[in-house]
């Protein structure tokens, strides 16, 4: 076996590019892109990674805000995925504790995406040097992977077979503690239901008219009812995107709902899906409309990694939580005060922690396999982690009891305890693949861990193959 690489040295050498890929995650915060937009931040991450010596792929699965710089050679390739993409309605002014939009998109970095693009870069570029110092084979990769928001672009990527020759994949998301993702979240699907019925004068000639908006309500009601017979840990979500317009006088000719559905695993989201199909055509049938529906986007639930997870945990015992200073503190406290009791105390009974009311940032490391498993949402890395062995890491960056998605993350997005917290990350990420290189029987013993937990079950991407994502022009241009 290999000897351990020095983890002091890898940790210096994140440092040492700490402050480039900090001042690019404020720029990424400056410039909130949506979905599938992100031309500017992609633009941003192309930079910096031929900036840093990388070979950069760009238009990765076909997708123009989608790059990959790789460094180092042979195998085996371990890759590090990023993000950069805003939400919508969240735009805020950094560093103050009072809700304040910008002048500007409206979008905001809700969800810490400027630092998980960035720290993730920043360990891809440590773990190069790590390589070309100790002349190591390999090949280190970073993805940027753009429409994680509800757009599954890592999922159109999976089917483009951009991830087929990774051996391993890390990643991290921003949160408030630090610690090992324990790998739950759910499979989803969002798919649009078009009712197509027929217009009448509501009044003179109502027997004339078909109801597409009767359909979209009718389906709701049956969704409804299906919920006390599917299992508890599954998720029925849905937003009336199209009522049929705004004249009560005129029969409804057509109408749009929207469906997010959700389960623990992937084959039991493709069976709730079918149902909710099956309820469609019963709204449309009472009402004799027609229903057509599109699949708008899918994730698979995640696949965890014991040898990766123990891996990337014994990097993080090492290293200890984030170091945050007074001032941090002061800061988080005043964000803290913001927010309700319930909100701090969800986010300790969310990552299995007991709840410390005094203490605004993280000083510790929550333990593998912690939180109640309630609290979940769902993530591309998902389908990604059906295909290659992926570990995540959770990386202490903002208050604790911030709720994802508020503008109260946004605020926090460029303050020194984020980015503090987006190096801590980036050290475990980058110790953990150098280890990876350094002894190959830890690439080994996480495929093994793979192929044991995927054995019969086979794995079908909830993104259909005809379903293309919302890039005009996607697939046509020969590759
Ligand atoms: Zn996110």
């Amino acid at each position: 076996m290999a000897a351990t690489p020095n983890a002091d040295a890898i940790w210096t050498m994140v440092e040492g590019h700490g402050p480039d890929l900090c001042a690019m995650s404020d720029e990424i915060w400056e410039t909130p892109e949506l979905n599938y937009q992100e031309t500017k931040s992609v633009a941003r991450h192309k930079d910096m990674l031929a900036q840093k010596g990388f070979r950069v792929s760009e238009n990765i699965g076909g997708i123009p805000t989608a790059v990959m710089g790789e460094a180092g050679d042979g195998g085996p390739v371990i890759a590090i995925l990023g993000e950069y993409d805003a939400l919508p309605g969240l735009s805020q002014e950094a560093g103050i504790a009072e809700q304040k939009p910008r002048n500007d998109s409206g979008n905001g970095h809700g969800c810490g995406h400027n630092l998980l693009g960035s720290g993730a870069m920043l360990a891809a570029i440590a773990v190069r040097d790590f390589l070309q110092s100790n002349n190591l084979p390999g090949r280190v990769r970073y993805y940027g992977c753009p429409a994680e928001e509800g757009g599954s672009a890592k999922g159109f990527m999976v089917r483009a077979g951009a991830f087929d020759d990774v051996d391993v994949a890390i990643s991290w998301h921003p949160a408030p503690f630090a610690g090992v993702n324990n790998p739950i979240s759910l499979a989803c699907n969002e798919l649009e239901f078009h009712f197509k019925g027929r217009a009448a004068h509501a009044s003179s000639s109502p027997e004339l008219g078909r109801s597409a908006l009767d359909a979209v309500e009718l389906m709701n009601v049956g969704a409804n009812y299906m919920r006390e017979h599917m299992p508890s840990t599954a998720r029925l979500h849905y937003a009336v995107i199209n009522a049929g317009g705004i004249a009560p006088n005129v029969v409804q000719a057509n109408a749009t709902v929207r469906y997010l559905i959700r389960a623990r695993e992937l084959d039991e989201l493709i069976e709730l899906v079918e149902r909710v199909k099956k309820i469609a055509q019963g709204a449309a049938l009472m009402t004799e409309t027609s229903v057509e529906h599109v699949v708008v986007s899918g994730d698979a639930n995640l696949i965890g990694n014991t040898p990766l997870e123990q891996l990337m945990y014994r990097k993080l015992e090492a290293l200890g939580p984030p170091e945050f200073d007074e001032a941090d503190r002061d800061f988080a406290r005043k964000i803290q005060a913001t927010l309700s009791e319930k909100d701090i105390r969800a986010a300790y009974a969310r990552f299995g922690l007991k709840p410390r009311l005094d203490v605004p940032l993280c000083d510790t490391i929550f333990p593998p396999e912690s939180g109640d498993g309630r609290h979940v949402g769902s993530t591309d890395v998902g389908t990604v982690s059906w295909v290659v062995p992926t570990v995540q890491m959770r990386g202490a960056t903002y208050a604790i009891g911030t709720p994802g998605h508020s503008w109260q993350l946004v605020a926090q997005g460029k303050m020194p305890a984020a980015h503090k917290g987006m190096v801590h990350a980036a050290k475990v990420m980058a110790a953990t693949a150098s280890e990876l290189f350094a002894d190959p029987s830890l690439v080994a013993a996480a495929k093994a861990d793979f192929a044991e937990r995927r054995e019969g079950r086979p794995f079908i991407n909830p993104i259909p193959d005809d379903v293309n994502p919302p890039i005009p022009g996607y697939g046509e241009a020969a590759e």
